[in-house]
């Protein structure tokens, strides 16, 4: 391997320090940051990414609020438990596990999260925020990868970026950033005629489809940064991304693992919004 590694776990750990020392600064103001996070359905990974949110929440002083929902529950419970959040001042950031069994109109649930509440970035007056260049919250996953590209200072300024993926989640808002950063920003996705010209030419490849190891080294420009979202089990039971660790990172002049990569980072961005909105409601 001749690429230099992004730590997500040491740079959460930094960044996480930081967030708590601001989360105890509002605590003895009176205003203890709080999360509420409710699941519905028992999806492994949602109810293991749920734990392990509100465990980062108590590490770092912050209140979390947990509510679990079988998947056959009435949406009307939801939404009522939804308004009640929104209405309590007590809480400062509302998240609500994705993916939504589908009976669910999972755009109804999110539009019904108060916008200054929703943590996540999710709501639509959030991304039109994003889109505007002011955002409100940004969403955890891309904010994250944004942490990382600074923590290395990688150019972003007139670099060509690559992002393999389009979903609402990561892929879109993913682009905003680095198009509001100065990257040439080009978004692939499962049309793509020939994704290697594209991954090619990325100074900067972000990598969130969900498909084990597809971005292999061929398919990577020499020296180039490449971010791998992806987390993908393997039937070993394993975790792995969707870049081909092995091959990319022999080109790759910065690149993330999986796991401790972005994974992380995305729990990270989530406690710094919530404590940012408590912030914004203490009035700092
Ligand atoms: P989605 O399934 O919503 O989106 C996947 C995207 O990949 C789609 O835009 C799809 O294209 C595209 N795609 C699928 N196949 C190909 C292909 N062969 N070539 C090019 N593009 C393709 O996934 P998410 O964005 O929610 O998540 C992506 C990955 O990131 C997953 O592995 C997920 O687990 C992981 N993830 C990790 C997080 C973290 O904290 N590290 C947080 C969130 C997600 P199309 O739109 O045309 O269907």
């Amino acid at each position: 391997m001749s690429a230099q590694l992004i730590d997500g776990n040491a740079l959460s750990a930094s960044l996480r320090a930081g967030l708590a020392a601001r989360a105890a600064a509002l605590t003895e103001r009176g205003v203890t940051p709080c999360l509420a996070v409710i699941l519905v359905g028992e999806d492994p990974a949602s109810s293991v990414y749920v734990r392990n949110k509100v465990a980062a929440c108590e590490k770092a002083g912050v209140r979390s609020l947990k509510d679990v929902y079988p998947a056959e529950v009435d949406p009307a419970v939801v939404f009522a438990r939804i308004s009640e959040l929104n209405a309590d001042p007590d809480v400062h950031g509302i998240l609500v596990q994705l993916p939504l069994p589908r009976r669910f109109d999972a755009e109804a649930v999110l539009e019904a999260i108060d916008p200054e509440k929703d943590v996540d970035g999710f709501h639509a007056e959030n991304v039109g925020a994003l889109m505007q260049g002011k955002p409100r919250f940004i969403p955890c996953t891309p904010y994250g990868v944004m942490e990382m590209l600074k923590s290395r200072g990688v150019t972003l300024k007139g670099a060509e970026a690559v992002i393999v993926g389009r979903s609402n989640i990561v892929g879109k808002p993913m682009a905003m950033l680095l198009l509001a950063a100065g990257c040439t920003v080009t978004v692939c996705h499962s049309q793509t005629r020939d994704l290697a010209f594209h991954t090619r030419r990325a100074d900067i490849l972000v990598a969130a489809v969900g498909r084990a190891r597809m971005i292999t080294g061929d398919m990577v420009k020499p020296g180039a940064t490449v971010i791998d979202v992806g987390i993908n089990r393997l039937p070993d039971g394993k975790l792995c991304g969707d870049v081909d660790f092995a091959s990319a990172s022999a080109v790759a002049g910065i690149i993330t693992p999986v796991p401790g990569g972005v994974g992380p980072m995305t729990i990270t961005m989530l406690l710094a919004n919530t404590i940012e909105a408590a912030e914004r409601r203490a009035g700092r």
